[in-house]
């Protein structure tokens, strides 16, 4: 809970940055609240403080008081009746206009109020909320219960009673006055408090966490009389204040010369105070000297190609003569500016090499970089390099860091302490100025969408924007890029740069002329119907588990592969065929073994294995289909005494977990590691010499026009695990379906042979990069409702892209969602395709319990 603190009254009437900003007089603001339609609200600035664009301000909104950011001074004097800001929350401006303007655009495209699109750039730590207290009106009498002369219509009886026992207590929480009030409780009381028949006091809480602020005694400015003669304690302190520097603490202030005196002398308009956010904790560790590049490493020609193009990027933004456009705004619908790339280079190609020379270069231009990672715990190896290529000046964002940590390191990028911070999506909004580089690793990943709550960006598409307005680089890199950036790239929007071939660090080190291209690890499909028809019952197949043998009588290690976590993912019954289920979502429970339990993999519901079927009683109870635990018990089974881990969510809950069982395989102390997609990232370890994919089939068949892609890049991903020190390593794919595409594909490494098959089936069913989708679940608790809601909601975006003539937007569905009840709730979907989604939708009011995806990532 979030200590609450009282602003002195003074706080609120002091002039926080003398600004000329006098005929500025109104406000837009960007308000805290999911009520209303409109992005911003107007408010009166009160003459007695002052706010800039970007500040945090409380304002009156209702009958409550609530955050808001400063987006926009005006100085005209809009028609309608405004309010006046209350005060700000912070001294400063939070954000910068490139900022705010970001904001506003991920405000218009995701559908979602301007303060939530602005709130990831926010400091953490900011969501509070004010307390209201009510106090009986100090001019009441008691003969009238305290109402008396105030009131101008009779008053109900309940409010008399309220107003009565109000004066009785002598204070009361607004809630709990609002409840006496009885049914018109909140409007009631505004009235009240309008008449001043009662009086609200509202408490400004601290932010969630305790930011250091101080407050700070300063001589007024000039105007304020001082030639009055003060009491010997006020005289002195004025004098304090005086001498330098030239302000006083206000603790200090009052523990020497009494709390009166500093009241006093800010009453009479001799001293002003400001709240000043002190910097606690150990000063920033000191900024080692600017090393020099971050590697000595000679870069292979196609290494040296890429770089130069990006540094020629950032020298005409940045450069001594900055190209006269450089970071101007583009317009609504034109081209990115020619300074976002796409290094297309398989896993080992020497990227980050890359990466870190285009950051280093653009540090020597004053610039600033962002490094996006898609999961910092699977990542280390990257995280490391970064680290030691810019000592000191790297600030890692990631979950593991505590909200006191995340809030002072967010000040600490701000104070400018930092030339790179590297994080996951968020790590973008991160307050770093002069931004010179945003580079995104493994572009194609999923996690850069935020799907959890809005704004439900793309940490890919806003970083576009950010740079549009920054004149920043953006490279994008990935083995694997997504169809649509690679699409992009084709037709000019982006620019392609190649490494085509894998480089070796042990050839690398001390050799002096570029590497030689290392071979790609050799992939092997094994077909387990033939497996099956073989009369091979093994989760492994014949290849894979004589691979295995081999791999670990070597001493080599071996990576398998298997995207579902648990020992099975179906259980039923022999007799009646009883599936065990999720009561509150439409899926079946997965089997964990040790301790055993079923669960539920979307809401987290857990409970006993059955001994019977709940059915029909029978106890001839089966379990279908596997996961990584079974996975890790085939293996111990096959080659016993041998060390198996395990890498999947299960296995890395408590923090660190990850890391540890990372290095634990770096280490050589692991000798198989099993896991679910979170191995197929970013491990490197030269003594893997075999990957296994358990089954590749997983989310190959689900109604996701991404499957397939998606599908392809977990293969490429995990068989580039494979081998990455000198030998070429062996990959074995099993799978059902030995002749999908995808897996075909995949098996061959071959991105552009996945690459042309898919964009040919985008471009004839208009799925991005051809079109845009809009994504809307509705959900709701009762399934006729769920459903009938749903299909009003189609019809209506039917017949209004009818009313628009645009017969270019598709309305699909509505459809039960996947699944089709989760956590109790009944879903149905909806699936716009077309052109300008956010505009066409952007003033439609979705019901509660509707969900408004643009651009989704998923969409079942
Ligand atoms: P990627 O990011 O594409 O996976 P990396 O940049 O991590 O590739 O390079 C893979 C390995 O090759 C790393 O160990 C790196 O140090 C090394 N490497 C990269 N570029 C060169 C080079 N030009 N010469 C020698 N070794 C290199
Ligand atoms: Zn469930």
């Amino acid at each position: 809970m979030a200590a609450l603190f009282e602003l002195p009254p003074q706080s609120a009437a002091c002039p926080v940055v003398a600004l000329n900003v006098d005929d500025l007089r109104y406000a837009d603001v960007a308000v805290d609240s999911p009520v209303g339609h409109a992005r911003s609200f107007t408010y009166h600035i009160p003459q007695r403080i002052s706010v800039q664009p970007g500040q945090l301000v409380w304002v009156p909104f209702g009958s409550q008081t609530l955050q808001g950011i400063v987006v926009e001074l005006s100085s005209s004097r809009p028609d309608f009746a405004t309010r006046d800001i209350l005060q700000a929350v912070d001294p400063a401006p939070l954000l910068g206009e490139e900022r705010i303007d970001l904001g506003k655009w991920m405000s218009q495209h995701y559908r979602c109020p301007l303060f939530t699109a602005l709130s990831p750039m926010l400091p953490p730590g900011f969501e509070s909320h004010v307390r209201s207290r009510i106090f009986p009106s100090p001019q009441s009498g008691d003969e009238t219960g305290g109402v008396g002369a105030h009131s101008r219509a009779p008053l109900r009886e309940e409010t008399t009673a309220a107003i009565e026992s109000l004066s009785e207590k002598g204070r009361m929480s607004q809630a709990e006055f609002v409840k006496l009030l009885g049914r018109r409780g909140p409007r009631e009381l505004n009235r009240l408090v309008e008449q001043g028949a009662v009086r609200r006091e509202v408490t400004i809480p601290r932010p969630g966490v305790a930011p250091r602020y101080e407050g700070y005694l300063i001589p007024a400015r000039a105007g304020a009389t001082s030639d009055e003669k003060l009491p010997p304690s006020q005289s002195a302190l004025l004098d304090a204040i005086r001498q330098p520097p030239g302000h006083l603490a206000l603790a200090e202030a009052n523990r020497e010369f009494g709390g009166r005196a500093s009241n006093a002398l800010w009453e009479k308009g001799l001293v002003a105070q400001e709240w000043w956010r002190t910097s606690g904790g150990p000063p920033p560790a000191a900024l080692a000297a600017r090393a020099g590049t971050p590697g000595t490493l000679t870069l292979t020609a196609e290494q040296q190609q890429a770089l130069s193009q990006i540094i020629s990027a950032l020298e005409v933004s940045f450069g001594e003569r900055p190209h006269p456009n450089a970071g101007v705004v583009a317009q609504e619908g034109a081209r990115l500016p020619e300074r976002t790339f796409l290094l297309h280079g398989v896993t080992g190609s020497g990227k980050t090499e890359v990466y870190l020379r285009a950051i280093a270069h653009a540090i020597s231009l004053g610039r600033r970089a962002v490094f996006l990672v898609p999961e910092i715990a699977l990542t280390p190896q990257t995280l490391e390099r970064v680290n030691a290529g810019f000592e000191g000046r790297v600030a890692l964002i990631h979950s593991g860091q505590t909200a006191r940590q995340k809030f002072d390191q967010w000040w600490d990028i701000r104070g400018g302490d930092f030339d790179v911070v590297v994080g996951p999506r968020s790590a973008l909004f991160a307050p770093l100025e002069n931004l010179g580089l945003i580079v995104i690793d493994e572009e194609h990943e999923w996690t850069y969408k935020q799907e959890e709550s809005p704004p439900l960006y793309h940490a890919r598409t806003a970083a576009l924007e950010l740079a549009r307005r920054t004149g920043a680089a953006v490279v994008l890199g990935s083995a694997t890029p997504s169809v649509e950036t690679y699409y992009h790239s084709t037709r000019g929007r982006v620019r392609l740069l190649s490494l085509p071939y894998r480089v070796s660090a042990a050839q690398g080190s001390g050799n002096v002329g570029a590497p030689e291209p290392l071979p790609l690890a050799n992939v092997q499909l094994c077909d387990m119907r033939q497996e099956l028809r073989e009369g091979n019952r093994s989760i492994f197949s014949r290849a894979l588990s004589e691979g295995l043998s081999d791999c670990l009588d070597h001493g080599s290690q071996a990576i398998l592969f298997l995207n579902r976590r648990g020992s099975s993912s179906i259980v039923q019954c022999r007799d009646c065929g009883h599936v065990a289920s999720c009561r509150r979502c439409a899926t079946s429970l997965t089997h964990h073994s040790g301790p055993p339990r079923l669960l539920c993999h979307q809401c987290n519901y857990s409970r006993r294995p059955l001994e019977r079927c709940p059915e029909c009683r029978g106890n001839r109870i089966r379990q279908l289909g596997i996961g990584t635990e079974r996975v890790v018990s085939e293996v111990s089974q096959l080659f016993p005494g041998i060390s198996v881990d395990r890498l999947d969510s299960d296995a890395t809950r408590s923090p660190g977990a990850a890391e540890e069982a990372v290095a634990r395989l770096a280490s050589g102390e692991t000798q198989v590691l099993v896991g679910t997609q979170m191995v197929a990232k970013g491990l490197d370890v030269p003594n893997v010499a075999l990957v296994g994919v358990v089954l590749a089939d997983i989310g190959l068949h689900l109604p996701d026009f991404r499957a397939g892609e998606r599908a392809f890049a977990l293969l490429c991903q995990v068989a580039g695990r494979a081998g990455r020190g000198g030998a070429p390593g062996r990959v074995f794919v099993q799978t059902y379906n030995p002749g999908h595409y995808a897996i075909l594909a995949g098996t061959r490494q071959d991105y552009l042979e996945m690459y042309r098959r898919e964009i040919e089936t985008r471009r004839e069913l208009g799925y991005p990069p051809f079109n845009q989708l809009a994504h809307i679940v509705y959900q709701n608790r009762d399934a006729d409702t769920a459903q009938r809601q749903a299909g009003v909601i189609a019809d209506e975006l039917k017949r209004r892209s009818a009313a628009q003539g645009r017969t270019d937007i598709e309305v699909n569905g509505p459809a039960p969602g996947l699944p089709p009840r989760l956590r109790g709730r009944y879903r149905w979907r909806l699936l716009l395709r077309g052109r300008g989604l956010p505009e066409f939708l952007d003033d439609v009011e979705f019901p509660a319990g509707c969900t408004v995806d643009i651009d989704p990532a998923h969409v079942t």
